[in-house]
């Protein structure tokens, strides 16, 4: 038959799920319980059985265009037969060109350079490099240490979890990166509890980074990595002030400052970038995920011009930064990146998204008081529900409510800990907003 491959003798029948070693995934209850999709449109997943699920989470963070968008798909099929792959290194291709011009365009002030990467942690990994090389080019190779935050997530690499602060992405990997310390998260649930966008409280821990700092002394450091708004470990949004204290604190120092825009690039808050939203001009920004709506892995980082240029010296034909991937700029991901791009302008998806952050905050808060809720936050069009745990069991409540959305309410949410995250497509009705809240309050009530 069909599902057995007779040369190998193993069986390729579509149940045999033992092989994949499933990322970021209880393996063993996946397995004993799949919950598999094998399609996608606009706003909705498609189960094997041909069941519709609401996409409340945009994949994971990254389709923010909807699903299956034609002009994405059919740009994708003509890069397919046109120019499949052409080496990354010493040659070049067109479509990364116009990428990297349009993203700089997007991004603020003089961020002009970007540089290609394959994914979320690659693209940390290229920033933090970046910043420790751009400190060698200018004399101050002592500038090594590396500063990040409790609670951040900056993907798996070794530079990404040195640099993050989530414990479970730490504890197995050695000591990791020497030279590394980290801010305190900004949560505080006494003070910010139910806060619409921004908290009030919290601005003031950015002057731990003062302390930080007079610890290892300035010339010591070389960058400062954060998530504008900590997405991963249960969103996050910065305190009022708090991003424009931390650049006043890296100015003053020669730090430079990297905002991880993975999640909160491509219109997640309403702008091309939460560093437009804030008024606050980072050194580089790491981008990913929306990029290309989750396409085609694409990530990559957006260097200002000095950064960039400091590099640009030396003689011409030697290579200036020994750094790079195979699949850098890779041609399908840049033509799904500008389709992609084009969409987000002709549908004005950002200021979609910022028109309906009111509505969506009201909406989210309208959970408020259902059992076991703790505290409920929303910015742009992203919201996370903290529940209370069931005893001796943290994390099984989010993940009974994550499973049960999915068989049982046509939902599909992100769990992290006891958080349930919520972050639709930029191309959410309002009337679909308020199904997904129903369905939420339903869900929330199923696991009380
Ligand atoms: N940085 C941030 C802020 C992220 O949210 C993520 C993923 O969620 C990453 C980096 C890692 O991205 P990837 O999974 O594409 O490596």
């Amino acid at each position: 038959s069909l599902a057995h491959d007779h040369l190998s003798g193993r069986d390729l029948a579509p149940n045999d799920l033992d092989a994949f070693w499933m990322p970021f995934t209880a393996n063993r209850a996946f397995k004993k319980n799949p919950r598999m999709i094998a399609g996608a449109k606009d706003m909705h997943y498609v189960t094997p059985e041909g069941r519709k699920i609401l996409d409340g989470v945009a994949g994971l963070w990254c389709c923010n265009a909807g699903h299956g968008r034609k002009p994405i798909v059919e740009a994708i099929q003509k890069q397919a037969a046109e120019l499949d792959y052409s080496p990354a290194f010493q040659f070049g291709h067109p479509k990364a060109f116009q990428l990297a011009s349009r993203i700089a365009a997007l991004a603020p002030a003089d961020l002009d350079h970007v540089f290609f990467a394959n994914s979320g942690s690659e693209a940390v990994d290229t920033a933090l490099k970046i910043a420790l090389a751009y400190w060698n080019v200018k004399g101050q190779g002592q500038k090594t240490r590396l500063i990040g935050r409790e609670r951040g997530y900056h993907g798996v690499g070794f530079g990404g979890i040195s640099v993050g602060g989530i414990v479970s992405n730490r504890k197995f990997f050695g000591s990791l990166l020497a030279g590394v310390d980290h801010l305190p998260h900004t949560y505080n649930r006494a003070e910010q509890a139910f806060s619409r966008g921004e908290p009030e409280w919290g601005a003031h821990l950015a002057d731990e980074l003062e302390r930080i700092v007079t610890l290892h002394d300035a010339s010591t450091v070389a960058a400062v990595i954060v998530e504008p708004m900590a997405g991963s470990t249960g969103v996050l949004p910065p305190p009022k002030g708090y991003l424009k204290r931390l650049r006043e604190i890296c100015d003053k120092h020669g730090i430079l400052l990297i905002f991880d825009e993975v999640i909160s690039g491509f219109g997640r808050l309403g702008y091309a970038f939460a560093a437009e939203r804030y008024g606050v001009v980072p050194d580089m920004i790491t981008f990913a995920k929306a990029v290309n709506s989750g396409t085609v892995p694409m990530g990559g980082v957006i260097a200002r011009k000095g950064i960039y240029d400091a590099f640009m010296n030396g003689p011409d034909s030697v290579i200036e930064l020994f750094h790079g991937y195979t699949y850098s700029g890779h041609p399908l991901a840049a033509a799904a990146g500008l389709a992609t791009l084009d969409l987000y302008r002709e549908e004005q998806l950002f200021e979609r998204a910022r028109a309906l952050e009111p509505k969506w905050i009201d909406a989210m808060m309208s959970l408020k008081g259902l059992p076991n809720v703790l505290d409920i936050r929303a910015i742009g069009l992203v919201g996370a529900i903290d529940l209370a745990s069931k005893p001796d069991a943290v994390g099984k409540r989010a993940f009974e409510a994550m499973d049960l959305g999915f068989r049982d309410h046509d939902l599909m949410i992100r769990i992290t800990g006891e958080t349930i995250a919520v972050t639709p497509p930029l191309i959410i009705s309002e009337e679909q907003i308020g199904e997904l809240v129903d369905k939420l309050g339903k869900i929330i009530k199923a696991v009380a």
